[in-house]
């Protein structure tokens, strides 16, 4: 069975073509700049020389043709012809409270997106985009729909209210969502699965660190806690987006900025790594700039640091202790002295690491000591993966 895996913005869409039979990925791609002039593809089939070319897609539509075409074209295509493709796995952003697990799309599973469209206004209309197109090109084929809210819809009332007016929640649904879903929902069994034991039987927290970020307790295999929320800025400081705030100091940039639409793009595009260090979004540049003595940019990365520890902290504690600690996405597969710095004082708690072992980037890796208590690992996320697995299951193979 082929699945093709789309994950479509705005302006860009990435695809994977997986062959669920030994889970192999065929071919892969990037498209990017659709409708907005300067168009352009970037495939890879497995095993030969990436193709990258220029050219002009106009919509979506069009673009996921000349995907189509390229994934037929008997030089860098992977198929012999598009009745091999068993179904499309989509990634939505946005599932609300409706959607707490994939499914197979329907016009009614259309319009309960379209429904939620308020809660991620940027992501939901290019997600439902690739849907249609989809459906337009190859109107034969099933579309699944997996969504990045879903696995933390198991979190209890106490970990997603806020604690202003219940009416708010009643009538516009103000809570906190998660985002990251089949990232840490991949990460945690697969953790489970190298430490070969039941993930009913694991307390995990999982930190899926990249240019956003956020942390989540697992508990018996469900997201029982994520520090993103209603929105995509809450949580830990990320590249450029403030993390938590007092709310008085929304208040104060409300006043200060006097437009809801700055306040926003202060939070969510101004502030962060980015804000504090004025030198970049991206830990690696502050990094530099820290050893090079930049005071702000050491302040960033602390920021960032102490951050990613009262969460682990405040997560073992709201499970009563944990069992494992993951590491994942750019920063966390990458970083490999954040990562030390994180564990650093973390030993009261179990957590004890071999920096040894600690020295890899983007593999699997258990860096902990034999004798620590909590098992702390990097794994390398693979939300396709989790999107084409999804896809079979709904497809009923
Ligand atoms: P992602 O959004 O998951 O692609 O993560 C992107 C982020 O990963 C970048 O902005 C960097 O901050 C971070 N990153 C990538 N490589 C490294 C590295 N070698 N050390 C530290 N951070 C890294």
């Amino acid at each position: 069975m082929k699945i093709l895996v789309l994950n479509c913005g705005s302006s860009s869409f990435k695809y994977q073509l997986i062959d669920m039979n030994g889970e192999v990925v065929l071919a892969k791609g990037l498209v990017e700049r659709i409708g907005i002039g300067g168009s352009k593809i970037k495939h890879v089939k497995t095993g030969i020389e990436p193709v990258s070319r220029e050219v002009d897609f106009s919509n979506h539509t069009v673009a996921i043709k000349y995907v189509l075409d390229m994934l037929t074209d008997p030089e860098y295509g992977v198929l012999k012809n598009l009745s091999e493709l068993s179904a499309v796995g989509h990634r939505i952003v946005h599932g609300g409270e409706k959607f707490t697990k994939s499914v197979l799309v329907t016009p009614e599973v259309i319009s309960a997106i379209e429904e939620v469209i308020p809660l991620a206004p940027l992501h939901n209309p290019a997600n439902i985009q690739g849907v249609r197109a989809l459906m337009e090109v190859l109107p034969n084929t099933p579309n699944v729909v997996v969504f990045d809210t879903a696995f933390h819809q198991t979190m209890p009332p106490k970990a997603y209210m806020y604690g202003i007016q219940y009416k708010y929640y009643e009538e516009d649904r103000v809570r906190r969502y998660g985002f990251h879903g089949t990232s840490h929902f991949y990460v945690a069994n697969r953790a489970a699965e190298i430490l070969g034991k039941p993930i009913e039987s694991l307390k995990i927290v999982t930190c899926h660190l990249g240019n956003g970020s956020s942390i989540t307790a697992v508990d018996d295999g469900k997201s029982v806690d994520t520090s993103l929320g209603y929105g995509t800025a809450e949580g830990i400081i990320m590249g450029t987006r403030s993390g938590n705030l007092d709310p008085s100091v929304m208040v104060f940039l409300m006043e200060k900025l006097k437009d809801p639409k700055l306040v926003n793009e202060e939070v969510q595009k101004k502030s962060g790594l980015q804000g504090i260090s004025g030198i970049s979004s991206d830990l690696r540049d502050i990094e530099k700039a820290a050893e090079d003595g930049n005071e702000r940019a050491k302040l960033a990365q602390d920021m960032l640091v102490y951050d990613v520890k009262k969460y682990i902290g405040s997560y073992s504690a709201g499970m009563g202790g944990i069992d494992a600690l993951v590491f994942t996405a750019g920063i966390g597969e990458n970083g490999i002295s954040f990562r030390e710095e994180v564990c650093k004082g973390l030993e009261f708690m179990g957590i004890k690491i071999d920096s040894e072992k600690n020295k890899v980037r983007g593999q699997e890796v258990v860096f902990s000591t034999p004798d620590s208590r909590v098992a702390v690992m990097v794994i390398p996320t693979d939300e396709e993966m989790v999107i084409a697995r999804d896809t079979k299951r709904c497809c009923g193979a």
